[in-house]
């Protein structure tokens, strides 16, 4: 295959642009070979945006009806709504939301997406059912299951296993569009034996801990009151920190903490929005600085959308950010799908690298150039100039329609599925689970 005639953007960090065919050969940029050509004349050619944090699960949330006294602080978000909706995810739920928010990611330009995924009801095989969604979409993903014990010993002990599965099943038969994880929901619900567990499965299976640190202040409140270390000490002294882990938030670690994430090599899942929607406070982003990458934790997969605001909201703070700050950091969630899968070109597109990009019908109204991309990316750019998208060298959307999947006939059966998912949200009511050391919620 060969993309003709666009300007080609063939690294993020540090911004490289050239204007040269792309030819596509098994899967990876080539740098030649023939077949068929698909005009890009006027267009951007840009690797493939990945979410480093996402829920799929949450998909047929969007607009749901909510009934309940309106939450006052984090635990009670969680209690009222999150820890409602997952009971609630049977296996054609998961399949539909997983379905929904990955036809969703394409069309916004994101091709890899690192999912937490929780379903207490349904946790048995629920990765198989994500896995064989984004596969039929043609998305790549890098998967897991949020272990906890806030539904009770057995459904940690399930969470550990549909883990342990799966990550058996990516060895087996080497999917090739999906990798995984060992998923662990945070702290403040997992006990020690549950959080040991997790990390043996990782070391096992030489993948890395996916887990929510220090969302909010209720987690080291409750990692203080249970062990008197804060969270990323007790994550650390679990054997749970290491160069492949991947924090989600890290709001509240303070400096001690963030010295430890630092030293041990670990990422960090930055989410702009969900943390400004969930007013749980603002990460230290230049403290974290090089292992920040960027998640959308469930709030859809514009990566765009995310990494803009995320820009915005850090030049509130500190007027000195440079507009490369946001690409620098899709780079670095690209390295980490990348490692993933052992594919360390993933977001670069270079001979050898697989061939995840996007074509951008974008008129630009000023030169593009090495200087002026992150200009045109923080404050022109946005999903709705995605036309065409590639994973893995296949053509997923063209025109902005899907190839493999009816489109249509996806969104009814999403609509379909959402409505019978609200209507089991009625009956169920917020979660019982506290962190310790609360004031209280439910
Ligand atoms: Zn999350």
């Amino acid at each position: 295959m060969i993309l003709t005639g666009g300007t080609v953007v063939t690294s993020l960090d540090p911004v490289r642009i050239v204007r040269d065919d792309i030819h596509v050969v098994d899967g990876r940029i080539a740098a030649s070979g023939g077949g068929a050509r698909r005009d890009c004349s006027g267009c951007l050619v840009v690797p493939g945006n990945v979410c480093a944090h996402t829920h799929l699960y949450s998909a047929l949330a969007r607009g749901m009806p909510y009934a309940l006294e309106p939450p006052t602080n984090f635990t009670q978000i969680l209690q009222r709504i999150w820890w409602r909706l997952d009971r609630a995810l049977d296996e054609e739920s998961i399949r539909a939301s997983a379905l929904v928010g990955g036809m969703e990611a394409l069309f916004s330009g994101t091709t890899t997406l690192v999912d937490h995924h929780a379903s207490p009801n349904a946790i048995d095989g629920s990765l198989d059912v994500v896995a064989e969604a984004l596969r039929s979409l043609g998305v790549r993903s890098v998967l897991c299951y949020e272990t906890s014990d806030r539904d009770g010993p057995e459904r940690a002990l399930a969470g550990v296993a549909e883990n342990r599965r799966f990550l058996d099943r990516v060895r087996r038969e080497k999917l090739p569009l999906a990798r995984g994880m060992v998923g662990a929901h945070a702290s403040f619900t997992l006990s020690d034996e549950t959080l040991a567990a997790c990390c043996e499965a990782a070391g096992v299976f030489d993948v890395g801990l996916h887990i929510h640190a220090a969302e909010d202040q209720a987690d080291e409140a409750d990692s203080l009151s249970r062990c008197g270390h804060r969270v990323a000490d007790r994550l650390q002294r679990a054997g749970a920190l290491d160069d492949r882990t991947l924090l989600a938030h890290g709001v509240h670690l303070d400096d001690e903490e963030i010295g430890l994430v630092l030293a041990a090599g670990s990422s960090i899942a930055h989410n702009a929005r969900s943390n400004m929607n969930n007013s749980i406070g603002r990460a230290r982003l230049h403290a974290l600085g090089e292992q920040v990458s960027l998640g959308t934790d469930g709030i859809g997969s514009d990566m765009f959308e995310e990494s803009r605001t995320a820009f915005f909201r850090l030049r509130e703070d500190d007027g000195g950010t440079g507009g490369d700050w946001p690409l620098q950091r899709l780079a670095q969630s690209a390295h980490l799908a990348g490692r993933a899968f052992g594919e360390p070109l993933l977001g670069a597109l270079e001979p050898g690298a697989p061939a995840d990009l996007i074509v951008l019908d974008y008129a630009a109204p000023t030169p593009v150039h090495d200087q002026s991309f992150a200009g045109h990316w923080v404050f022109g750019l946005s999903s709705r100039a995605v036309r065409d998208v590639m994973v893995a060298g296949e053509w997923v959307v063209t025109d902005r329609q899907l190839t493999r999947v009816d489109q249509q006939q996806l969104a009814a059966d999403a609509l379909g599925q959402a409505e019978r998912l609200w209507r089991r949200l009625d009956e169920i009511g917020p979660h019982e689970f506290e962190p310790k050391g609360s004031k209280g919620g439910i």
